[in-house]
């Protein structure tokens, strides 16, 4: 693998089509993009990614690194290009499809994900949604967990709960 290639994934989102964009391409922004108010120049390396947790397909702007600097656009694969060919002439002609497999993929999300499970469930976190895990230094619980064990203490430990107390 090369700098012209991509790796399978980018900032989690699964690579479906690269591009570089090389002196035959000529950046002609038909409208002004930001990023964290930053507005988004050329930039040497395209991607067609999908989110690997809501599926959106979206375009990723890289550098020469492949390291995301920005995304824009939603929807499907033709309209994310569709959007990308229309900043960058001469780009429609170079869009590569991604060299790699389910497995590449996989072996991926797990080098991705493999400090990121429950430690109590055992469940990766690209099983249980962005948002569902905490992530202590050595240890990580995801959100069912939680849900469980807070039940348990209130069951064990009345005095905790917000049940009224009993006149003695
Ligand atoms: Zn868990």
């Amino acid at each position: 693998m090369d700098e012209n290639t991509p790796p399978p994934l980018i900032s989690s989102s699964r690579v479906l089509f690269y591009a570089i964009v090389d002196s035959t391409v000529r950046f002609t922004p038909r409208n002004v993009l930001y990023v964290d108010g930053v507005e988004l120049g050329a930039v040497p390396r395209l991607a067609v990614g999908k989110n690997l947790i809501d599926e959106d397909v979206f375009l990723l702007h890289c550098d020469a690194g492949w390291n995301s600097l920005g995304t824009s656009g939603s929807g499907d694969i033709d309209n994310v290009m569709a959007e990308a060919n229309r900043r960058y002439d001469g780009l429609a002609t170079k869009w590569i499809k991604s060299p790699y497999g389910e497995l590449d993929v996989a072996k991926s999300i797990v080098d991705l994900y493999v400090d990121q499970r429950c430690s109590f469930c055992g469940r990766y976190h690209i099983e249980l949604g962005a948002s569902s895990m905490i992530e202590g230094k050595n240890a990580a619980i995801c959100g069912e967990c939680i849900e469980r064990f807070h039940a348990v203490l209130i069951n064990s430990n009345p005095d905790q709960s917000d049940a009224p107390n009993h006149e003695t």
